[in-house]
């Protein structure tokens, strides 16, 4: 099994949409590590033409199907929070033209 691990950074806020709930509205994640799942355990062998290659599962079929080395997991190293305040309405244009 292929291991992702990740930390996960959510930006929150309260909008009026939700503004009694502070809730995510941009999410990053950064990998900070892959901890590869080592060589398929079940290859396929593929012809076209003539030839014959053999390639790891990963590549030739859907996720369910995958032999253990091939799946990958996502591990959330650590999950953390910034909240950046009440966004109002957004008018962009407000503050052109206007001399304070
Ligand atoms: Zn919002
Ligand atoms: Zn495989």
């Amino acid at each position: 099994m292929t291991a992702y691990l990740v930390d996960v950074h959510h930006y929150t806020h309260t909008c009026p949409a939700n503004p009694d709930e502070p809730h995510p509205y941009d999410t990053r994640r950064t990998i900070v590590a892959v901890n590869p799942g080592g060589a398929c355990r079940n290859p396929v062998t593929v012809s076209c033409g003539g030839t014959t290659a053999v390639i790891d599962c990963r590549r030739h079929v859907p996720r369910e199907q995958r032999c253990p080395a091939c799946r990958i997991t996502v591990i959330e190293r650590t999950v953390t929070f910034t909240h950046t305040g009440l966004h109002g309405p957004q008018h962009p244009t407000d503050n052109t033209g206007i001399a304070a």
